[in-house]
């Protein structure tokens, strides 16, 4: 596996890559590896020549100080788990690489509603972030697929919005969401939680099955409320439990007129925040 920490190496053994009529597949994460990235990378070795995984944690998509000083760094672990992986190329640059002083400002880019809902309004400035530091990723790597995890449903919408609109050959897949055997949703995250609160934790994905048999049964503003509440009274803070358009990402008012839902909640354990979601009726295409 290649290791490369500068900007300038990477990009210019991928030219090199490239000229030689290879294809790139991409894998963006904020480290602290596991099956869930790994899944991503396993597709983009398969579908791909060359398999690249970044390692950045972004400042600029926390929008707590606390969060980004509290997220897991494990380097050392994840290389091992990359090199186990056979993954092509590491990116593994610091904040100065991706952030030089004299990077150009992002240019306007048309999202609509879709980052004033859910993380957007409970997350201030994170898709802000996000945006960035993917549109840098994006534009040094050039990759021909780009792999993102469901489990981040509004994550890889917005950015397919993205894609849309800027001058990339990239096509985005979306990876379904890899759980452990509980249901719960692989996130770095759970390692921060204590063996109560991840015992508790699967009570998520359980929320989010229940909400998915009451489509037709009833409202959805009904479900909602339920299941928010039996969140609550198993010891959650619940943020959101929201049923929304997949495509557009707002709130749904009946499920008729609506094609594909999707259920997303995030909801905290004691400082843990943690999201999942769940398509509810219809199918991702
Ligand atoms: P992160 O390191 O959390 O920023 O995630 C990097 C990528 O891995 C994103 O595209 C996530 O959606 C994806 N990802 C994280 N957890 C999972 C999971 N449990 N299953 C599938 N993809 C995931």
């Amino acid at each position: 596996m290649y290791v490369f920490k500068t900007v300038v190496g990477l990009t210019q053994h991928l030219a090199h890559r490239r000229a030689l009529g290879e294809t790139i597949g991409f894998a963006p994460t904020m480290g602290a590896l596991h099956s869930g990235h790994l899944t991503l990378l396993q597709h983009a070795k398969v579908e791909n020549s060359c398999s690249v995984c970044s390692i950045f944690v972004n400042p600029t998509q926390f929008n707590v100080a606390s969060d980004l000083e509290k997220y897991p760094r494990l380097p050392e672990k994840d290389i091992e788990l990359l090199l186990r992986q056979k993954t092509d190329i590491l990116f593994l640059p610091s904040v100065e690489e991706v952030y030089p002083p004299d990077l150009p400002a992002l240019p306007a880019i048309e999202l609509g509603q879709l980052t004033t809902v859910m993380e957007g309004a409970y997350r201030p400035g994170h898709f802000d972030g996000v945006l960035q530091v993917m549109h840098r990723l994006l534009t040094l790597v050039r990759p021909d697929r780009l792999y993102m995890g469901q489990k981040d449903f509004q994550q890889f919408t917005i950015v397919q919005k993205m894609l849309e609109q800027l001058p990339l050959p990239t096509v985005l897949i979306p990876v379904e969401t890899v759980r452990e055997a509980d249901g719960l949703a692989m996130s770095s995250r759970n390692m921060r939680l204590t063996p109560e609160q991840r015992t508790q934790a699967s009570f998520i994905y359980k929320t989010l099955q229940w909400a998915k048999q009451q489509v037709g049964q009833q409202t959805p503003a009904a479900i909602e409320a339920q299941a928010k509440q039996q969140l609550e009274s198993n010891g959650f803070q619940v943020d959101y439990f929201t049923l929304a358009d997949a495509q557009t990402l707002q709130p749904i008012e009946l499920f008729d007129s609506v094609e594909v839902v999707v259920a997303c909640t995030a909801a905290w354990l004691g400082d843990v925040r943690l999201i999942d979601n769940l398509v509810v009726k219809g199918e991702l295409r």
